[in-house]
């Protein structure tokens, strides 16, 4: 059963309001109060080779540059791809490769 506020959210990305989608999570670090520097950097690896400075995204890895807002995958193709390419990485992983 899918809540309210979820196909809500959906219909936003659909439209490409994903500013208002940025709003909520913005909003739900100010209430837990945690200044902006002390929020997790993002740490996404750049072109120019370093980590991305950035702040993650509320109750996300990344900053909304790096795939913060990304609600994931949610066609069974997109998850199949996913899944493969997670797999193919623990693979590669085992194999000494990093
Ligand atoms: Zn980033």
């Amino acid at each position: 059963m899918r809540s309210r506020w979820d196909l809500e959210r959906r219909w936003k990305l659909a439209s490409g309001l994903y500013r208002e989608v940025y709003n909520e999570r913005t909003q739900a670090w100010q209430l837990q109060k945690i200044p902006k520097r002390l929020r997790p950097l993002c740490g996404a690896r750049t072109r120019a080779g370093g980590t991305c400075q950035a702040r993650a995204v509320f109750g996300r890895a990344r900053c909304r540059r790096h795939g913060g807002l990304s609600t994931g995958p949610k066609t069974p193709e997109g998850r199949a791809r996913i899944a493969e390419s997670n797999r193919r990485r623990a693979r590669r992983r085992e194999n000494g490769a990093v």
